[in-house]
């Protein structure tokens, strides 16, 4: 099961196989159920500035960096880039809301799949755009001994963030391993687009109110609706 997309996979990039010793995870709609909060603090805030913007933009746009989201409803409205005075202050009004709601929680199964990898002895890695300082306690609590500082690579470090294929490579470089030796879990379009310029093999999963196509449309290799789905394939995906 699933051979034929590996084989497409290795095919198209002119691998010499599909070994995977890494798993690359991003985070908000993959780890975390938090898309929906972030979407409606984006929209509040950005209407209270006078700017345009809907839940369905928001998922539209998620993964990107909080500075390019900005920037992006900027060039829509007034044809020009933020200033930074401007993305600090919505970024801070956005960070605010998204703080004084109730906290997210964990996407159903991701747990189970983690400690899964775990044991398979394969390596977890979190890639988000998220800029939030205590991202790593955050994962600790609520994913007590699966992740690690080191294994990180947040909007802190990069310059572009996704789409671009930037924060994925950046990831592999950190990994020290070749790009046929890692799967990405994404859930958006943007990221699994990043995911699959850098030339990893990319699997959705469809947590948010988006259609399915999407995401096989931005280039993921597989596409799953639910988290459960992918938990219960794993094994035909990552044999070991
Ligand atoms: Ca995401």
């Amino acid at each position: 099961m699933y051979l034929t997309e590996i084989e497409e996979f290795i095919q198209a990039n002119n691998y010499p196989a599909f070994n995977p010793k890494a798993i690359f995870f991003d985070m908000d709609g993959v780890l975390f159920d938090s898309m929906k909060n972030h979407a409606i603090a984006w929209v509040a805030a950005l209407r209270k500035m006078e700017l345009p913007f809907t839940e369905y933009e928001a998922y539209m746009n998620e993964g990107r960096t909080g500075s390019s989201t900005i920037d992006g409803v900027f060039n829509n409205v007034h044809g020009r880039n933020a200033t930074d005075e401007e993305k600090q202050k919505i970024y801070k009004l956005k960070s605010k809301l998204f703080e004084s709601f109730k906290h997210s929680k964990r996407i159903p199964f991701v747990s189970k799949l983690l400690k899964k990898i775990k044991a398979q002895n394969i390596e977890i890695y979190v890639v988000t755009g998220s800029g939030q300082p205590s991202l790593i306690d955050s994962l600790d609590e609520h994913f007590p001994d699966i992740f690690q500082k080191e294994k990180m690579v947040t909007a802190f470090d990069v310059k572009y963030g996704k789409p671009h294929p930037e924060p994925y490579l950046m990831a592999l470089k950190k990994s020290g391993l070749q790009p046929w030796e890692v799967i990405v879990i994404e859930n958006a379009p943007l990221g699994v687009e990043s995911a699959h310029e850098a030339g990893l093999f990319t699997i959705g999963v469809n947590t948010g109110p988006l259609e399915p196509k999407i995401l096989t449309n931005s280039g993921a290799n597989l596409v799953f609706d639910k988290m459960k789905n992918l938990l219960n394939h794993w094994d035909n995906i990552v044999k070991q």
